[in-house]
């Protein structure tokens, strides 16, 4: 067993679930109906360890939306099929030290990480372009059951089409990286990319299904729960340092200072934490901060830092 004392483990986590219950700070997201309409009060939290221990906390089979994290998988999926080079001929690895969705490019006039939005439309419109939108959508719907053991993804087509209706500044930004020829050379057309784009964040799943996910990266690709590889070696290590590095927004830089763990976020509240080697963590509550980030979701990996030595540099 990976961890050795499990009850004692699960207690400290259940302790930690019940004292970040108490915070009520943060706001819900607003920009879509959908989002706004969302009980601030959900709180859950699910744990998976590398070979298969589970446990969950609160509300951790209600659905969310995957949104940015979707960035995260569509990264290691689109890495895994086409290699890292060829991916980061069209993205770069580095932190832009600007809004997710800002419209600006790095130096060579790539997206600067497959973390912001300019980034990850690239990434989607790399996936499978070859074939028509529907069966992209299936290869990548199956492609996170893959990686979630089988557990729970669906779609929310409400969200997909409020996105889809408030995508501005998304089209705004495609069109800038239309002008930079950014995209890849088969994207004829920027509705059906940015359409792959709004469908992969309007994808569901729950806590439990997302700690499975997060389980896997922390496998090195290999799901615990089927023994399926669904993510190569490498770009499971590169996904790590992304979200080391680009996967909480504006707070990356101070995430990986105090809490040193690869994770990512998304506007609705989730968040997933990956402690190599060990296990997968997945935290949804919907109030966020004014950087974007699930408030009780920040305070519970805080909090997990003080009581383990799970930071990277703790083994010092
Ligand atoms: N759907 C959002 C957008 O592309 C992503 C929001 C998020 O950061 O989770 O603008």
């Amino acid at each position: 067993l990976i961890i050795p004392s499990w009850q004692e483990f699960c207690q400290h986590i259940k302790d930690i679930f019940l004292k970040c219950r108490d915070i009520t700070d943060g706001k819900v997201a607003t920009y879509i109906p959908q989002l706004s309409r969302v009980d601030p009060n959900k709180w859950g939290v699910s744990i998976c360890t590398v070979d298969g221990q589970r446990a969950s906390w609160g509300d951790c089979k209600e659905p969310f939306c995957f949104q940015s994290i979707s960035k995260a998988f569509n990264y290691a999926i689109a890495a895994s099929e086409l290699g890292a080079d060829v991916v980061h001929s069209y993205v770069g690895q580095e932190p832009s030290g600007r809004l997710f969705n800002e419209i600006c490019l790095d130096n060579n006039d790539k997206p600067h990480n497959p973390m912001v939005n300019s980034g990850a439309i690239i990434v989607t419109a790399l996936i499978n372009n070859k074939l028509n939108l529907a069966d992209r959508f299936d290869s990548m719907i199956n492609a996170y059951r893959q990686i979630a053991g089988g557990e729970y993804i669906g779609f929310n087509n409400a969200v997909f089409l409020s996105e889809r209706q408030t995508a501005d500044r998304n089209y705004a930004l495609s069109y800038y990286m239309k002008e930079k020829k950014c995209f890849p050379p088969e994207t004829t057309n920027l509705t059906d990319a940015l359409d792959f784009y709004f469908q992969l964040c309007s994808l569901e799943t729950n806590c439990e299904a997302l700690s499975v996910m997060a389980a896997t990266l922390a496998n090195g690709g290999v799901c615990p729960i089927t023994e399926e590889r669904c993510v190569k070696n490498r770009p499971c290590r590169d996904v790590l340092s992304l979200m080391n590095s680009c996967g909480m927004y504006d707070y990356s830089g101070q995430f990986s200072f105090h809490v040193g763990l690869p994770a990512k976020s998304g506007v609705s509240g989730n968040l997933m934490i990956v402690i190599p080697n060990l296990v997968g963590i997945a935290i949804w509550s919907p109030p966020l901060d004014l950087l974007g980030n699930s408030v009780r979701g920040v305070a519970f990996c805080k909090e997990l830092i003080t009581r383990f030595n799970f930071h990277t540099y703790d083994s010092l």
